[in-house]
C-alpha cells in the first residue's frame, strides 16, 4: 500500500481531481466502474505524477495508506450510495471517505450518520470551479469530523486554489456542513448571474448599445469593485462573434435558462428555515421564467404602457445612467451575497455546525465561480464582528450601498416605467427598504390572522399574547 489517497469515479471531475492530485506529489490511487477511463488517464497523463491505477476496488482499496482516504467522484444520488455500499466492507476503522459530487446536504447527514456508526470517517465535501477548477485548484468545502480534517485537511489544500498563499480550503464544520455551504455558494452564483443579466439588459435597452459596446462596459467594471470572474467572462461572451451568423453570440442563443437544482435546493431551504434570501429565489424563478415558453407566448401581446426611458443622448448622460447601473448591480450583489450568509448563519444555528462566515468568503476568492476581490471586505466584516448578524450593517457595506443608493432607486424606478423586467435588482431593493424601515405592515398581517383564525397577537405597549374577539364584542383577552 503506497497510495496517499485514491479517487473512485474517473469522469471529467474525478480524472481532474486525480491529476491534480499527482500533479501536486501526491501518490494517487485511481478507479472507475467501466475499467476504460481509468486505462486512458494512466495513458494520457500518467507522466504527470504517480498513479496507481486499479481495476477492481479491492485492489483501489488495497493500494492505499492507512487511514485510507478514498475520494469518491461519481453521479450524485442512487449512484453515490452504490459506491458507498461497495466500499464499506473493504474499509477499515479510522478510514476516510469523501464525497466530492453535488450532494444535497441531507444525504450527507445520512451518510455521515451510517458511515460514523461503522466506526469510518464520511466528508461530504463541496469542489466548486468546474472541470478547470478540479484541474488546476477548486475551492474546496469540506464537512465531517476535525478529526478527519487533520490528516484529509492538508493534501485538500494543497490541491486548492491559492489567493495571496491562502488556500481555498477549510473546514466547514460537521456531517452536511460542507455541501450545504456549496449549495449556497451555487445558489449566489444564480444571484450573482441574474443581476449581471439584468445589469445587461439595462444597458442594451436604455443605451441602445451593441452587445460588443456592453462587453467593453464590463471589461471596464472588472477593473473596480465589481472585480469577478463572472464580470469578467461576461465582457468575453459579450465580445464575441458567432461564427455562423456573424452575429453578437449572446443573440443568438435561445433565451430560456435552464438548471441543475442547487439553486432550487437553495430556495427550498430558505423557505424551511425562514430566512429571505430573496435575491436567490428571484434569480430562481427567473430562469423557470424565461423557460416558460406557453405563458410567455400566452402573454406576448399583452398591454404595456410603458414610458421610455430619459437616457440622454449626450456622452455624460450616458455615462451617468451607465454608472447608476453599476451602482444598482453592486448594492443589489451586496444584498443577494448577505441574504446568502444570512442563511449559512441560520443553518449552522439548527443543524449545530458552528460555521465561520469570514472562513467561508475566505475559501471563494479563488477557484469557484463566483470568486470576486469583494469577497476579501466580507471576510474583513466578519473579521470586524464574528455574530455580525447583517452583512448590509457592516459599515464597509453600509456606506458602500449608502452611496449607491440614489442610483440604484433610479434604474429601479426607471426599469418599472420603461417596462424592463429588473426581478433581482427591484427584490433586492424592497429587501433593503423592508429589513430597514422601523415598522413594517407585518402589523396589519397580524391582526388579519387573529381576526379569522384567532392566531393571536403581541403588542407594541404590553408583553404578553392576545386575542380580540371579533365575532362578538370585540374584547381583548389575553391568551
Ligand atoms: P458524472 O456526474 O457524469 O458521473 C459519471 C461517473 O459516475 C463515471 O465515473 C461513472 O462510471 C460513475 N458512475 C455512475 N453510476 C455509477 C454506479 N452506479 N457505480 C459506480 N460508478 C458510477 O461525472 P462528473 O465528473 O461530471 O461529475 C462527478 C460529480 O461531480 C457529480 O456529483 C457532479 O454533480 C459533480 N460535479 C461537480 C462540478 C463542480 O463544479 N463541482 C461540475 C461537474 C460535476 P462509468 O464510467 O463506469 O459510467
Amino acid at each position: 500500500a503506497r497510495a496517499q489517497i485514491g479517487v473512485t469515479g474517473l469522469a471529467v471531475m474525478g480524472r481532474n481531481l486525480a491529476r491534480n492530485f499527482a500533479r501536486n506529489g501526491f501518490t494517487v490511487a485511481v478507479h472507475n466502474r467501466s475499467s476504460a477511463r481509468t486505462k486512458s488517464l494512466v495513458a494520457e497523463h500518467g507522466d504527470e505524477g504517480d498513479f496507481v491505477p486499479s481495476e477492481s476496488l479491492e485492489d483501489f482499496v488495497a493500494s492505499l495508506e492507512r487511514p485510507r482516504k478514498v475520494v469518491v467522484m461519481v453521479k450524485a444520488g442512487g449512484p453515490t450510495d452504490a459506491v458507498i455500499d461497495e466500499l464499506v466492507p473493504l474499509l477499515e476503522q479510522g478510514d476516510i471517505v469523501v464525497d466530492a459530487g453535488n450532494a444535497h446536504f441531507p444525504d450527507t447527514i445520512r451518510r455521515e450518520k451510517d458511515l460514523a456508526a461503522k466506526g469510518l470517517h464520511f466528508v461530504g465535501t463541496g469542489v466548486s470551479g468546474g472541470e478547470e477548477g478540479a484541474l488546476n485548484g477548486p475551492s474546496i468545502m469540506p464537512g465531517g469530523t476535525a478529526e478527519s480534517y487533520e490528516s484529509l485537511g492538508p493534501i485538500l489544500e494543497k490541491i486548492s486554489a491559492h489567493v495571496d498563499g491562502v488556500p481555498c480550503c477549510a473546514h466547514v464544520g460537521p456531517d452536511g456542513a460542507g455541501h450545504f455551504v456549496k449549495m449556497v455558494h451555487n445558489g449566489i452564483e444564480y444571484a450573482d448571474m441574474q443581476l449581471i443579466a439584468e445589469a445587461y439588459d439595462l444597458l442594451r435597452q436604455g443605451l441602445g448599445a451593441s452587445a460588443a459596446e456592453i462587453g467593453g462596459i464590463f471589461a471596464e467594471w472588472n477593473t473596480g469593485d465589481l472585480e469577478s470572474f463572472l464580470v469578467e467572462i461576461t465582457a468575453e461572451v459579450l465580445r464575441h462573434q458567432d461564427a455562423a451568423t456573424g452575429q453578437a453570440f449572446v443573440d443568438v442563443v435561445l433565451d430560456q435558462a435552464e438548471q441543475k437544482g442547487t439553486g432550487r435546493w437553495t430556495v427550498q431551504n430558505g423557505l424551511d428555515l425562514g430566512v429571505p434570501i430573496t435575491g436567490i429565489a428571484e434569480a430562481t424563478f427567473a430562469r423557470s421564467l424565461s423557460g416558460s415558453v406557453p405563458q410567455r407566448e400566452a402573454a406576448a401581446n399583452l398591454p404595456a404602457h410603458t414610458a421610455g426611458w430619459e437616457v440622454g443622448k449626450d456622452d455624460a448622460s450616458r455615462a451617468r445612467f451607465v454608472e447608476d447601473v453599476r451602482q444598482a448591480l453592486y448594492a443589489s450583489k451586496v444584498v443577494a451575497y448577505s441574504q446568502g450568509f444570512d442563511q449559512i448563519a441560520a443553518a449552522s444555528a439548527e443543524y449545530g455546525w458552528n460555521i465561520d462566515r469570514g472562513a467561508m468568503a475566505r475559501i471563494w476568492r479563488g477557484g469557484c465561480i463566483i470568486r470576486a476581490g469583494f469577497l476579501n471586505r466580507i471576510t474583513e466584516a466578519y473579521e470586524r464582528d464574528e455574530n455580525l448578524p447583517l452583512l448590509i450593517a457592516d459599515e464597509y457595506f453600509a456606506d458602500a450601498v449608502g452611496a449607491g443608493l440614489a442610483s440604484w432607486r433610479r434604474i429601479v424606478a426607471g426599469a418599472a416605467q420603461a417596462g424592463i423586467p429588473t426581478p433581482a435588482f427591484s427584490s433586492s431593493l424592497a429587501y433593503y427598504d423592508a429589513v430597514r424601515a422601523p415598522r413594517l405592515p407585518a402589523a396589519l398581517v397580524q391582526a388579519q390572522r387573529d381576526f379569522f383564525g384567532a392566531h393571536t397577537y403581541r403588542r407594541t405597549d404590553r408583553d404578553g399574547t392576545f386575542h380580540t374577539d371579533w365575532s362578538g364584542d370585540r374584547t381583548e383577552a389575553e391568551a
